[in-house]
């Protein structure tokens, strides 16, 4: 297959061509580099556009032929869309309804869309599923919630496919040590453990321990973004036969705590990490865990991580490989 991948250049987009080429699909990378590598796509080609760009997104892409898109472009933050809502409103909403046209206005008509557990808001069950109520409390799980509105509306109306799969928390690296997780600002949480771990003088901060959870802070589902990689050329290939618009929640359906987290990635450093507990981030739920039924049902995913400390042992793996 030939896969327009907006957004490949960044973490969890570069995790994904890598996976696609692995399998014999020929990828082509969109993206502005406002946030990702251009160290971390190989073998492709290379279109460098922000999608707000209208005039030269249609230039780049008229009379080429995709057999679909898996969109990662956006602004992906949620403290950072607290405090900037109109860029996150601008890039993800705005920016993916230009995408949208542009493919109507090509013929390619099948799209998986990159999509977040922060539409649901705070949980009112133990696991989310599919159905859960949707109520984003932060501008970056409205957006994409906003997205997957449109889109759902889209398919109703047209000849589109549109598959919306919801992440809990991306984390881990390839097996090969080319390619992981770097951000600039690193606001996540297991990168910035390993990196406390790898440094003389930490600067780990715990937003917050006075949550309603076990040990007061927050809980988590870690979920591979190789296993995330693979979701989505199942999702790709499912809407061959189920057409129109469906949604699936990504997680391995379990949940660590911020602390528990720490003590994973002490065992694996070993070494003992440092941390400061800091005012609680705003726009943070206090538990977020997927109920991953329908998605390892439906799409046949069958994710390889299902372990937290193989999670870890990726990532740490990557910290300290020489590309990082
Ligand atoms: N977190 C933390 N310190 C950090 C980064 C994150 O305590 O340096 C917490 C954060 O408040 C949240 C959890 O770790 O409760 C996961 O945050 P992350 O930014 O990794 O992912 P998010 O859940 O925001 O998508």
């Amino acid at each position: 297959m030939r896969l327009l991948i907006p957004g490949g250049a960044g973490y969890i987009g570069s995790h994904m061509v890598r996976y696609a080429q692995e399998r014999g699909h020929d990828c082509v990378v969109l993206d502005d580099f406002s946030t990702g590598h251009e160290w971390a796509v190989k073998d492709c080609e290379i279109l460098r556009v922000n999608l707000l760009d209208h005039d030269r997104l249609s230039q780049l892409l008229k009379g080429r032929h995709f057999d679909g898109v898996i969109h990662f472009a956006a602004k992906s933050l949620v403290g950072e869309s607290v405090k900037k809502p109109d860029l996150y409103y601008r890039n993800n909403v705005a920016g993916t309804l230009n995408l949208v046209h542009m493919m109507r206005s090509n013929d390619v008509n099948n799209l998986v869309f990159s999509s977040t557990a922060a539409i649901f808001g705070n949980p009112v069950t133990d696991r989310i599923a599919e159905d859960h109520p949707k109520n984003p409390i932060n501008p970056y799980g409205q957006s994409k919630l906003m997205v997957e509105h449109m889109l759902r509306d889209i398919c109703s109306a047209n000849d589109f496919n549109a598959t919306c799969l919801r992440y809990f928390n991306a984390a881990g690296a390839h097996e090969s040590g080319e390619i992981g997780e770097v951000h600039d600002p690193e606001t996540h949480l297991i990168p910035n453990v390993l990196k406390a771990a790898l440094s003389n003088k930490s600067s780990l901060k715990i937003f917050g321990d006075d949550y309603p959870t076990p040990d007061g802070t927050c809980i988590r589902d870690y979920v591979h973004v190789t296993d995330l990689a693979q979701a989505h050329l199942l999702g790709f290939e499912r809407m061959q036969k189920n057409k129109g618009f469906s949604a699936f929640n990504l997680g391995n359906g379990d949940g660590f705590s911020v602390l528990e987290v720490i003590k994973g990635c002490e065992c694996i450093a070993n070494n003992e990490i440092q941390f400061q507990v800091d005012a609680r981030r705003n726009g943070d739920s206090a538990v977020l865990v997927a109920d991953n039924e329908l998605g390892l049902r439906e799409l046949n995913w069958n994710p390889e991580y299902r372990d937290i400390n193989d999670i870890i042992k990726s990532a740490w793996y990557w910290h300290n490989s020489e590309k990082c």
